[in-house]
């Protein structure tokens, strides 16, 4: 079982090492403390899915903007978790068969696996003390822009939302989501910072991280309305099991698939699809699953099937879509958004 490491000190290593080659840093998931200027401590994590190393980056920026002769000067303190190493030096989200590590917060329907006790360890170890904000850094596979993704709508959290894009997310499943763990606790995000390395969504993560190092307190007026607009994901469509499909674009796998995804799909991430707008075609009968946020099967109110050729039934915005195979097998091929 993996062991939580619980250190007080960064070691000079990390400011630059690579995602491949965390594990020479730190062998284990590792918490670290780090004394700032004031309190409350800000909370973050990285790595948890280990293949999304934007979050590794940002906080290599953060570290070497406050870097000292004798340490870190932070202006507030911190505690960053670094979370799925040994996926990370693998260059996978998560390994074959392991748990999702964010899925993993309390909350989670499976408390007793070896990784939800050791994030529960993290969770009870930073909430001894109050905690200024908790933000959870992630990137998509798919062509997304960069989006904050929240699951409680306090002004805090679309004040969070806000400061990183005009767009946000509200979700209320998957359970064991970070994010989730700290309603009621403190304001809590997932940074959806594009493709991994993003440069523009690493910045706008910087900002936002560097903000809240500075921030005494939240705004205490609400939020403009014009500030931001919320969406909330209202389907989760997966591939139904033993369905063979290939995307459009990949032609080495454009054989004898039961399922087409059309040619860019990605493109169309955060951008409506109409009413009827065939985006797969297929030779099955049902070879999609859309699953509602309370985990009922809405496939039929959701898709159409004309003679193969697969529609919605009403307009809404794909999300986090993803051309990566292995990735919506694990996970999904598209949220499907709706206005909040
Ligand atoms: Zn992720």
């Amino acid at each position: 079982m993996n062991r939580l490491n619980i250190i007080n000190e960064l070691p000079d290593a990390f400011l630059n090492v690579s995602y491949r080659d965390i594990k020479k840093v730190f062998e284990q998931p590792t918490l670290i403390h780090l004394e700032g200027n004031k309190s409350p401590a800000l909370f973050v994590s990285i790595l948890l899915h280990g293949n999304e190393f934007s979050g590794l980056e940002i906080l290599q920026d953060i570290f070497k903007k406050y870097q000292t002769d004798n340490g870190y000067n932070l202006p507030r303190d911190l505690w960053l978790f670094v979370g799925n190493v040994d996926a990370a030096e693998l260059g996978l989200r998560a390994i074959d068969g392991q748990v999702d590590f964010n899925r993993a917060w309390p909350g989670t329907p499976d408390p007793q696996t070896d990784t939800a006790k050791l994030i529960e360890k993290v969770f009870e170890t930073i909430n001894q003390d109050p905690l200024f904000a908790a933000i959870d850094l992630h990137n998509n596979t798919g062509q997304n822009p960069h989006y904050g993704c929240i699951t409680d709508d306090t002004e805090e959290n679309k004040y969070l939302c806000a400061f990183f894009n005009h767009i946000g997310m509200v979700f209320k499943s998957p359970k064991g989501v970070s994010t989730m763990a700290f309603d009621g606790i403190c304001p809590a995000i997932t940074l959806e910072c594009s493709t991994p390395g993003n440069k523009p969504a690493k910045e706008k993560a910087f900002a936002l991280l560097d903000d809240l190092m500075h921030m005494d307190h939240f705004p205490t007026k609400p939020l403009a309305q014009h500030d931001l607009q919320l969406v909330k994901n209202s389907a989760t469509v997966k591939i139904n099991q033993n369905i063979t499909f290939c995307f459009e674009d990949d032609v080495e796998s454009n054989t004898d698939t039961d399922l087409t995804i059309v040619k860019n799909f990605d493109h169309h991430n955060f951008t409506m699809l109409e009413k009827g707008e065939v985006f797969a075609y297929t030779k099955v009968d049902q070879p999609l699953l859309v699953i509602s946020p309370e985990g009922e099967d809405i496939t039929y109110e959701i898709i159409q099937n004309k003679n193969g050729n697969l529609s919605l039934k009403t307009a809404m915005m794909p999300a986090m879509i993803t051309m990566d195979k292995s990735i919506v097998l694990q996970d999904c091929l598209c949220y499907l958004l709706e206005d909040y």
